[in-house]
């Protein structure tokens, strides 16, 4: 009798191990990362593909302060990054892409009443002309000096990778010397216009000191994410609503590895063999992904092997211009995402 309750004990004892191991495990398992969101316009109707309205923003920001998240300028993410330190957890931050005159006039003030930090990213041509739907030179100073942080997004916004590298180095020449002209700044940080990117680009980026580059494809940027491939939750009228923006803030990263093609710019009409292996331990069957090759988003066949390495099976090329995919899957209560953006031509 005597021999049985010890017996009884040790197995408690054993069983309640196991479980704490297991929580250890799985902390350690999902990583945190920093979750940043990308904006254009505010309260521009006309524009739903890159509009917010002001209210949906402000329940955005309501939804984080509410919530306790960890809002942190894109300097001090990026400094984490390079430094390879973990993000505390909920970390996100927010960019806002062209300097649109709305942002200035509508966005702006909301970020400045919670007292948000923004990175806008300024192609410097349109407002070197000044054009009316835009920042202007004293606009973007006030900017800097209410706290706002200023950074690349080329001269012209052209589609970089369908032009000569001479052409793109110029490009990105004329845009840091007129920021350092009229700014007085020397940014480190580039956002790709339309996200489109090439690994000529980022050699070009590299060259010219640029240390970190920002895609338009979603995901959570974590310590092995290429720093000159960061993705980012674009956030629009339709993908801006509550729901959506919940999902963006809480989700983690889905960590892979060894991703091919490891070409960014594709050529339009063939099928890319897209593949990786998965470093976050998640559930085979439970693995979705998404593409928009066709021109459509649809599902898209798996082949996961006992080694974790994923295979997706495209059944049409990406058309001309943005080809994405987006992998997704549910561990315990987090999503975790991987998202991905081909430039075709
Ligand atoms: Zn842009």
């Amino acid at each position: 009798m005597q021999l049985f309750k010890l017996r009884n004990i040790i197995l408690y004892f054993i069983y309640f191990y196991f479980i704490f191991l297991n929580n250890l495990l799985a902390e350690t398992l999902n990583e945190s990362g920093a979750n940043v969101f990308m904006y254009h316009r505010f309260d521009e109707s006309k524009y739903p593909s890159t509009n917010i309205n002001t209210n949906q923003l402000e329940d955005h920001l309501i939804y984080l302060i509410d919530n306790e998240f960890n809002i942190e300028s894109i300097d001090e993410i990026l400094q984490k990054k390079i430094a390879k330190q973990s993000f505390l957890p909920k970390t996100v931050g927010f960019t806002v892409d062209d300097a649109f005159l709305s942002f200035y006039e509508n966005g702006w003030p909301i970020f400045k009443k919670y007292n948000i930090p923004v990175t806008l990213f300024v192609s410097t041509d349109v407002v070197n002309q000044a054009h009316w739907n835009y920042m202007s030179w004293d606009n973007l100073r006030e900017f800097i000096n209410e706290g706002g942080s200023v950074a690349l997004h080329s001269a012209s916004h052209m589609h970089l990778p369908l032009y000569d590298i001479s052409q793109v180095k110029n490009d990105l020449l004329s845009s840091i010397s007129i920021l350092n002209k009229e700014l007085n700044i020397s940014p480190k940080v580039f956002a790709y216009p339309y996200g489109e990117a090439s690994n000529e680009i980022i050699g070009l980026l590299k060259d010219l000191d640029i240390e970190f580059a920002f895609g338009q494809h979603s995901g959570v940027i974590h310590k092995n994410t290429n720093q000159y491939y960061l993705p980012r939750f674009s956030l629009n009228e339709d993908y801006g609503k509550i729901d959506r923006f919940i999902f963006s803030a809480n989700a983690k990263p889905l960590i892979i590895k060894n991703f091919l093609p490891n070409k960014i710019l594709l050529k339009k009409n063939t099928i890319p063999q897209i593949q990786f292996d998965l470093i976050s331990k998640v559930n085979n069957s439970q693995l979705n992904c998404f593409s928009n090759s066709g021109g459509e988003w649809n599902s898209v066949d798996l082949k996961i092997d006992l080694n974790k390495h994923v295979e997706l099976n495209l059944t049409e090329p990406f058309l001309a211009g943005r080809g994405r995919i987006n992998c997704t899957t549910k561990v315990g209560t987090d999503w975790l995402w991987f998202g991905y953006q081909f430039t075709i031509n």
